[in-house]
């Protein structure tokens, strides 16, 4: 992925001064106007309305995972953006792909990550059935209680 990461929201020092059409820039939700808050540009929203979206989880523009306001990501992975989807079977597991990069089904059957720190170790994995070496012995502990 090349470019910059532009400025998503509208410049009201240029935006707001201006007649004409660049100077009506106003939230698609509320009516505020660039001059009353800072509008997102591509999306016509106000920095409350995004704000206030990201606080509901709002559907279709928010990341039901994570909470990150990213409506493309979240329309086309149904709900979740792409940080939340794991990459290989394309299932939403917020929690599992933030520690493994997969979702906790694909970590298992990759059998490389302990399924309690997250850490890559194949062999111990392999022989702790899921953990490693170091968290294998509190796991049992905890088991027996
Ligand atoms: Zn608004
Ligand atoms: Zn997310
Ligand atoms: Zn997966
Ligand atoms: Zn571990």
């Amino acid at each position: 992925m090349a470019g910059r990461r532009k400025n998503p929201w509208l410049d009201p020092n240029k935006e707001g001064r201006s007649k004409g059409r660049r100077g009506k820039r106003y939230c698609a939700r509320c009516g505020n106007t660039v001059r009353q808050s800072r509008i997102l540009k591509n999306y016509n929203l106000c920095e409350f309305c995004v704000q206030e979206m990201i606080r509901k989880k709002q559907k279709n523009w928010v990341c039901q995972g994570c909470g990150r306001f990213a409506p493309e990501e979240v329309k086309a992975g149904r709900g979740y953006c792409r940080q939340c989807l794991c990459p290989a079977c394309g299932q939403p597991d917020p929690t599992a792909i933030r520690k493994f990069g997969l979702c906790l089904a694909c970590a298992k059957q990759a059998g490389v990550f302990c399924l309690r720190c997250g850490q890559e170790a194949p062999a111990q994995v392999r022989k702790n059935k899921g953990y490693c070496d170091r968290c294998v012995s509190s796991v049992r502990s905890t088991d027996k209680l």
